[in-house]
């Protein structure tokens, strides 16, 4: 009891929380239907306890096995590149629309996954390492987030039961499978970090159009590898 009251002060206050938007607003994230749902996800119950303190900063942080919870202005970026939409009639322009079903690929600590289930109405997200898919769960749970379903599953293969899914989101980098592109719906955008040359990775927006997938090239990012088979 003790040990929780205090971890809520100071970590979960608005000044740090105000602190990281305003550096994202710096960073060009001018979207307030994705910083109001950063500001509403309390990252610091997403890494271990001893990290906490440093939830609210502007970078990627160890959860375990080797993995990281993404940098908040990545997850960001990633929010907003899904919400928005070049097709369809959507009148939202400057916010973007309402998801209705997402698939993420890399459920992690399960933060992004509860970032998105502020802004969608169910999201469907794996994992491939059996022990963050078990800890995701319980936090997920723990705050009372039930939109978000979480499998321990290989995620190239993508959620065919599910499909077709408004937005895609990978979180891990390497080739992506084309069962990915074919679970997404018209007018869908997916956002992963592709492999490209020396090693390094970009992230890419797709939208599937009526005249067939464009492509947006969003920068250089560095994400944990997309590994097949189950851990
Ligand atoms: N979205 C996460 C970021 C986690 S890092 C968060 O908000 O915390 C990326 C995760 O992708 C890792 O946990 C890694 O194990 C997982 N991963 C890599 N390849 C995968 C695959 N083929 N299927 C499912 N998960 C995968």
């Amino acid at each position: 009891m003790m040990v929780s009251s205090i971890r809520g002060i100071g970590m979960t206050s608005d000044g740090t929380r105000r602190r990281l938007i305003k550096q994202l607003r710096g960073l060009g994230i001018d979207n307030q239907v994705v910083l109001d749902a950063i500001v509403a996800t309390p990252r610091h119950l997403f890494v271990d306890e001893a990290l906490s303190s440093r939830a609210y900063e502007n970078s990627a942080l160890p959860i375990g096995r080797g993995q990281t919870i993404s940098q908040p202005w990545v997850v960001a970026m990633m929010t907003d590149a899904v919400l928005r939409s070049n097709s369809g009639d959507d009148n939202a322009a400057e916010t973007g629309r309402r998801l209705h079903k997402v698939l993420e690929i890399g459920t992690g600590s399960g933060y992004q996954a509860a970032v998105l289930a502020r802004l969608a109405d169910k999201v469907f997200t794996t994992e491939r390492i059996g022990e963050l898919s078990r800890l995701a769960k319980q936090r997920l749970h723990a705050l009372k987030i039930h939109n978000v379903y979480a499998r321990h599953l290989d995620g190239l293969a993508g959620w065919p039961g599910q499909a077709p899914f408004d937005a895609i989101v990978v979180t891990a980098g390497g080739h992506l499978p084309e069962a990915l592109f074919d679970q997404l719906a018209e007018g869908g955008v997916l956002v992963a970090p592709v492999a490209a040359e020396h090693d390094r990775q970009h992230l890419i927006r797709f939208e599937r159009t009526a005249e067939g997938i464009e492509r947006e090239d969003l920068g250089e990012v560095s994400f944990v590898p997309l590994l097949e088979g189950l851990d």
